[in-house]
């Protein structure tokens, strides 16, 4: 029988060398991207992590007292975000009448509808939040000259939200 080796025995194939240029800048934005959207899923500031959005449930801050990042520059700014993330539960309610769950099944559908309907409630603020995350990195890919994202906070250490 014959041995198996490693198929490439040279280990030191793959040095920085081979690696896409583009990489560092991607897995920078990856990280911004992933970061931001758990600060906005936790109702904290996108930039820094550490003001919150909102005062009371679901009334947005104008601007984090933390960093002092504008959360919405002009008013309107971040409903394309917001609405899409409400729809998706717009959608499993149509998706339970166009299946016909109340004609075959109608407890079953009642309770989805409660199921959805608190879940839809629920998460609001995080959703929201999560649209705001969306339009501030909207702004940072952009770099608009324009549109300037505030340094960051010296000392801040950076957080995803987590620890409330
Ligand atoms: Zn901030």
């Amino acid at each position: 029988m014959p041995r198996r080796g490693p198929l490439c025995k040279n280990t030191t194939s793959m040095t920085s060398v081979d690696k896409d240029p583009r990489q560092p800048d991607r897995d920078a934005k990856w990280r911004l991207f992933r970061v931001a959207i758990g600060r906005g899923w936790a109702l904290r500031c996108p930039h820094c992590g550490a003001g919150p959005l909102y005062s009371g449930w679901v009334h947005l801050l104008p601007a984090c007292p933390r960093c002092g990042l504008v959360y919405e520059r002009n008013q309107g700014d971040t409903w394309l975000f917001t609405t899409v993330g409400d729809r998706v539960f717009i959608g499993l309610l149509v998706a339970i009448i166009f299946f016909g769950v109340p004609r075959d099944h109608p407890r079953l559908a009642i309770l989805s509808f409660i199921v959805v309907g608190v879940a839809l409630i629920w998460t609001t603020p995080r959703r929201w939040g999560v649209g705001t995350a969306l339009h501030y990195l909207s702004r940072a890919y952009s770099k608009d000259a324009d549109d300037p994202i505030p340094p960051r906070v010296p000392n801040e250490t950076p957080t995803n939200g987590d620890e409330r």
